[in-house]
């Protein structure tokens, strides 16, 4: 079988014992762990002057190849186009996207460089994976330098519809560069549906059946891979994960009180300001559930380098100190929020103790926090997701609470009904939600996208 080579901006830890948060890496580094192969990218350090080289070493099955980013390039890639301009664009926030033609011309930079250092490495018949929005034109330059290997690109946020990424002047270059891919995975239908949208639509391009297309002189596929986790392994860790001293010191914190519980990156796209107004809106409509709940927020900082980081964290202190100033007892404190990172082990034990997952992101790819929420509950005694619906993971998690995070009320509502559901309801809305992710773990993802990617 070909050997697998995985493309994606940041490399997971090589350390062991070091661990890697994201989903991506997680999702990466399982599909390396089982076939074996090379992961290429970041070394998530930056150079002032000079040039850099590749370092490679390999563990097990795997080649680590990574190589430094110059300063410059940080700035204008990964801070500026990347963060600044795609992320906000791709969740569909025109208002927050930082678009300067230098960035741009960083992005292409680092995507010809890291090419052109892959390039030697790369053999004949490699399947080649890149991952997510930091490598869109990957595909294309390895294509200019003569590589006709297999080549497949993962999505891992949401793609958004033509009337909004056409806001952005270099959308053609985007979707250009994402054609010279022989298959093209999203997340979710709709992020399909609005790719093949704009192949119609903006391209001129045609589209067949099973997502095939053509469109500026190439032939592709774009099919939906929503990516999964491996909900019986995360359940025994959330089993054992009651024991342990966090847990237990966590339960007795509550008294008795029930735990709403949010986990999420500070990011302007989980919605976090909007999630916060929400409980506040219930504490005020339903006075009884005062010093019954208590509301845990886990959000550990994330590129506070950008401006609208620096932004949202300021606004969710402000209205955490005015939940608390106002509702707070001597014997409650109604909201705990915590600017910092748990392991995923903590978290799991900390998701089977709370009787809410409370996940209302304005738009994300996938959102893998609602389907640990799910996979870590007590079966006998299962906890309500309650979940937007624009996360990625309400395509699939038909037994939660479903809300839209722009109607406070709405999502209020949604939180005194998950509170007050029954025991039957809650087994029986849990249970479905399991069998899907049983079905659509994370080694079906890989499966599936490396099958259609082989098979085209
Ligand atoms: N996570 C973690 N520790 C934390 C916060 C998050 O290990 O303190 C993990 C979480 O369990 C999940 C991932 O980070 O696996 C976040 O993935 P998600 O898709 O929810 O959001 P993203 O951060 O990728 O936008």
């Amino acid at each position: 079988m070909s050997r697998l080579v995985v493309v994606s901006n940041r490399v997971a830890p090589i350390q062991e014992g070091k661990q890697s948060s994201g989903g991506l890496a997680v999702a990466v580094l399982d599909a390396l762990s089982e076939i074996g192969g090379v992961w290429f990218g970041w070394s998530g350090e930056t150079y002032a002057s000079g040039s850099s080289k590749v370092k490679t070493e390999t563990k097990g099955n795997i080649t680590y190849a990574t190589m430094p980013l110059a300063k410059r390039d940080y700035d204008a890639f990964y801070k500026g186009y990347a963060n600044a301009t795609l992320w906000p664009l791709f969740h569909y926030r025109m208002e927050l996207v930082d678009y300067h033609r230098r960035y741009v011309v960083g992005y292409r930079r680092v995507n010809e460089e890291f090419a052109g250092r892959l390039a030697p490495m790369l053999e004949a018949d490699d399947l080649v994976w890149v991952h997510d929005y930091h490598l869109i034109p990957l595909g294309r330059d390895l294509r200019m330098m003569g590589h006709r290997n297999r080549i497949g690109f993962f999505l891992h946020i949401p793609f958004p519809p033509p009337d909004l990424l056409t806001t952005c002047s270099d959308h053609a270059f985007l979707v250009q560069s994402m054609c010279a891919y022989d298959l093209i995975g999203f997340q979710t239908e709709n992020d399909v549906e609005n790719f093949l949208s704009y192949i119609r639509k903006v391209a001129g391009g045609t589209v067949g059946r099973g997502g095939r297309f053509e469109a500026y002189g190439e032939k592709s596929r774009a099919c939906a891979f929503p990516i999964g986790i491996y909900p019986d392994r995360l359940a025994a860790q959330a089993a054992a994960s009651a024991d342990a001293r966090q847990t237990k010191r966590l339960l007795r914190s509550l008294t008795g009180k029930d735990l709403i519980v949010g986990v999420d990156r500070l990011d302007y796209s989980k919605g976090l300001d909007r999630r916060f107004d929400a409980y506040e809106t219930l504490l005020e409509t339903a006075p009884s559930l005062r010093g019954h709940v208590t509301y845990m927020q886990i959000a550990p900082p994330s590129r506070s380098d950008v401006q609208s980081y620096r932004e949202i964290r300021e606004v969710l202190e402000g209205k955490a100190g005015h939940i608390n100033g106002r509702f707070a007892e001597f014997d409650w404190v109604p909201l705990r929020y915590l600017n910092k990172s748990f392991q995923r082990e903590q978290l799991t034990g900390f998701f089977r103790t709370a009787r809410i997952g409370f996940v209302t992101p304005l738009r994300d790819g996938m959102n893998l926090v609602a389907k640990e929420y799910v996979a870590c509950q007590d079966p006998e005694d299962p906890g309500v997701l309650v979940l937007s619906q624009f996360a990625g993971a309400a395509a699939e998690l038909d037994g939660a609470v479903t809300v839209n995070p722009y109607d406070t009320e709405y999502v209020a509502e949604g939180l005194q009904r998950a509170l007050a559901m029954s025991i039957e309801e809650r087994r029986s809305r849990w249970a479905s939600m399991m069998s899907v992710l049983r079905a659509n773990d994370l080694g079906a993802w890989r499966r599936n996208f490396l099958r259609a990617l082989r098979s085209r």
